[in-house]
C-alpha cells in the first residue's frame, strides 16, 4: 500500500501519521521527491482501511498495490484448485455440468430429473429446497421435505448434489448435502459466509447481481479465513440497464476472475438470461472463455414448474445441448 502526503502537511501531522502505521506493525519506506512525499508500506496491510488512513490531516490519497484477498488471490497461490465432490473434479482443467430443476417439487419430479440428466452426463444434480422468491406469496420450496427428496434423488441415481442456504439457522439441515450453494442474494451475507468457513464441504459461491469481482472474491475469501478453501465461484448474471433478458451475463468476469484467483469458476446460463432459448449459446460462450463448469436448469415438465419454467430446458434439449458441450469442452483442450 503507498500514501501520498500531502504537499502542505504540516511535521507534527506527518509524525503523528508515522508512528501511527508502526503501531500497527509496518515498516515505511519513505521517497521524498520535488513536491510529493510518498510512504510505501511493507507489512499486513489486509486490515488497513483507505478510509481510515484518508482521515489523517497529512494524506492526500492512498492506493492499495496488492489486492486485500490473499487465500483467493492467484499470485499467492498460482496453481489452479481442483474442487472434488464425491470423486468428481471442477477446475484445472476439469470440466463440470451440475444440472437439475429450479426447485425440488415432488418425488417424482426430482428423481426422473435426476435420472435424465445422469443418463445426459451432468457429474453433479442441483435442486432448491430453501428458495429466495422476490414475492413472499411465491413458491417458497419444500424445505426439509425437499432436501429429503433430493437426498432420496442422490440415492436413486449415485449424483452429489447441490442445493442453496438462506440461513445459518438452517446448517444442521445441510449434513448431508454435498455442495452448499450460496446465491445471489446472500453473497455478502457475512455471518453465513463465516459459518460455511468452518465447514469441511465445498461451497458454490454465486455472484451477487450488483457486486463487483473484488467484492465476489473478498466473499470467497470470507468462507476461505475462515478454514474451508473449497470454494467454486459461479457468474449468473449481473444487474445492467438491458430490459430484454433477466440478467446480463459478464462474459468478460470469466478471463477476469482466471487472472485474480485460482478458484474454479462456473457460469449459470439459466438465471443470467432467464429464457430458454439462450442458455445454449451462453454455455458455448462461456466455455470458449474459459469457465471450468456450468450450472443449468433443467425440468421434466417447464410450462408447469413451480419456479423458473421459462428458463428451464426439458431432459432431451439438456441431452443435446450436452453433446455441443461435450465437443466444444475438448476442442479447448478440457477434460
Ligand atoms: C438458483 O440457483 O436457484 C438461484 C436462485 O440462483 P441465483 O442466486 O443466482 O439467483
Ligand atoms: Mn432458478
Amino acid at each position: 500500500m503507498i500514501v501520498i502526503l500531502k504537499p502542505n502537511a504540516a511535521t507534527e501531522s506527518i509524525v503523528e501519521l508515522k508512528a501511527a502505521l508502526r503501531k500497527k506493525g509496518l515498516q515505511i519506506h519513505e521517497s521524498q521527491g520535488k513536491t510529493t512525499t510518498i510512504l510505501g508500506l511493507v507489512g499486513d496491510t489486509a486490515a488497513l482501511s483507505e478510509d481510515q488512513l484518508l482521515t489523517y490531516e497529512a494524506v492526500e490519497c492512498v492506493k492499495r498495490i496488492r489486492e486485500p484477498y490473499k487465500l483467493a488471490n492467484k499470485n499467492v497461490h498460482p496453481k489452479p484448485t481442483v474442487v472434488e465432490v464425491c470423486g468428481q473434479k471442477i477446475g484445472g482443467g476439469h470440466f463440470q455440468v451440475i444440472a437439475g430443476p429450479c426447485s425440488i417439487e415432488s418425488e417424482e419430479q426430482i428423481t426422473e430429473v435426476a435420472k435424465d440428466v445422469k443418463a445426459s452426463g451432468a457429474g453433479l444434480l442441483r435442486g432448491g429446497a430453501f428458495k429466495p422468491r422476490t414475492s413472499p406469496y411465491a413458491f417458497q420450496g419444500l424445505h426439509e421435505n425437499g432436501l429429503a427428496l433430493l437426498l432420496e434423488a442422490k440415492r436413486a441415481t449415485g449424483l452429489p448434489v447441490v442445493t442453496e442456504i438462506m440461513s445459518t439457522s438452517h446448517l444442521g439441515l445441510f449434513d448431508d448435502v454435498d455442495v452448499i450453494q450460496v446465491g445471489t442474494r446472500n453473497m455478502q451475507n457475512f455471518e453465513l459466509l463465516k459459518e460455511l468457513g468452518k465447514l469441511d464441504k465445498p461451497i458454490l459461491l454465486k455472484r451477487g447481481m450488483a457486486n463487483t469481482l473484488d467484492e465476489l472474491l473478498m466473499s470467497a475469501e470470507y468462507i476461505m479465513a475462515g478454514g474451508n478453501e473449497r470454494v467454486i465461484l459461479c457468474e449468473r448474471g449481473i444487474r445492467t440497464f438491458e430490459t430484454s433478458t433477466r440478467n446480463t451475463l459478464d462474459i468478460s468476469a470469466i478471463p477476469m476472475l482466471k487472472k485474480k484467483t485460482h478458484l474454479p469458476v462456473l457460469v449459470d446460463p439459466s438465471h443470467a438470461a432467464g429464457l430458454r432459448f439462450m442458455v445454449e449459446p451462453l454455455s458455448m460462450a462461456a466455455i470458449a472463455a474459459g469457465a471450468d463448469g456450468l450450472m443449468i436448469e433443467v425440468h421434466n415438465n417447464p410450462s408447469q414448474a413451480l419456479c423458473d419454467g421459462p428458463q428451464s430446458l426439458t431432459p432431451p434439449m439438456f441431452d443435446d445441448l450436452m453433446k455441443k458441450i461435450r465437443e466444444t469442452v475438448r476442442f479447448f483442450g478440457m477434460q
